[in-house]
């Protein structure tokens, strides 16, 4: 099960406490844009002394009745009926409402009465009626043709690894996700610790380090 934790950029005692592990996943979502793309430097020397798990910065998407694009109006494949990567993440609404993906919800006062409703019929079942919209229904296709998320996962499939002050960054035309280097690691010439990345054999030394240390995360 996943949880969404929210906290503000300042909150050092929460941060402290995530940081290292306890089997909690702590990743930072970023959305760049216009305004901020100055700060994405700072904020990754901001929170490289806690150690989270996962940083990631995304392009921010534009939405509009028909779809959303991605900003510079980056696009990817053409869209087939059925092959979306995001489809399948299914979500519970507040009213019972069951969707298939995070994006369903912007088409969602198009196809109210069709979505299934976990209050009126098994999860299962919801399931099953929010497949065949997915697959037969001429408003969510039509929709599907035009959302960046189908981009987004298309356009991830290229992504490059490189390492950068202190992070292996792995970057797409849609998103970077930066992952801390272990302190143990550290001092490794980059283009050395890049060759270890991408063989797996820096996973397989932290999996190592956490079994001398009983379980709890060195990363
Ligand atoms: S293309 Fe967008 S709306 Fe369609 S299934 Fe994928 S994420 Fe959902």
């Amino acid at each position: 099960m996943q949880f969404m934790l929210q906290f503000s950029l300042n909150n050092m005692e929460i941060l402290n406490s995530l940081a290292g592990g306890g089997g909690i996943y702590v990743q930072v979502q970023f959305t760049e844009q216009p305004q901020n793309k100055n700060e994405v430097q700072d904020m990754l020397d901001f929170y490289r002394p806690y150690k989270l798990n996962q940083i990631s910065v995304n392009k921010m998407s534009i939405y509009h009745e028909g779809g959303s694009v991605l900003m510079d109006n980056l696009k990817g494949k053409d869209y087939e009926v059925g092959t979306c990567s995001a489809y399948g993440a299914y979500i519970v609404l507040t009213d019972g409402s069951v969707v298939g993906c995070c994006d369903e919800v912007h088409i969602y006062p198009k196809l109210r009465d069709k979505i299934p409703n976990i209050f009126e019929t098994s999860l299962e079942e919801c399931k099953k009626q929010s497949d065949f919209l997915y697959l037969n229904d001429a408003t969510f296709i039509n929709y599907c043709k035009n959302c960046s998320l189908y981009d987004f996962f298309d356009l991830n499939a290229t992504a490059k690894k490189s390492i950068n002050n202190g992070y292996l960054e792995i970057s797409s035309k849609v998103q970077t996700r930066y992952f801390v280097v272990p302190e143990y690691l550290s001092s490794i010439p980059e283009d050395v610790l890049l060759f270890m990345y991408e063989n797996n054999m820096v996973s397989a030394i932290k999996n190592f380090k956490k079994g001398l240390s009983h379980g709890t995360d060195v990363n």
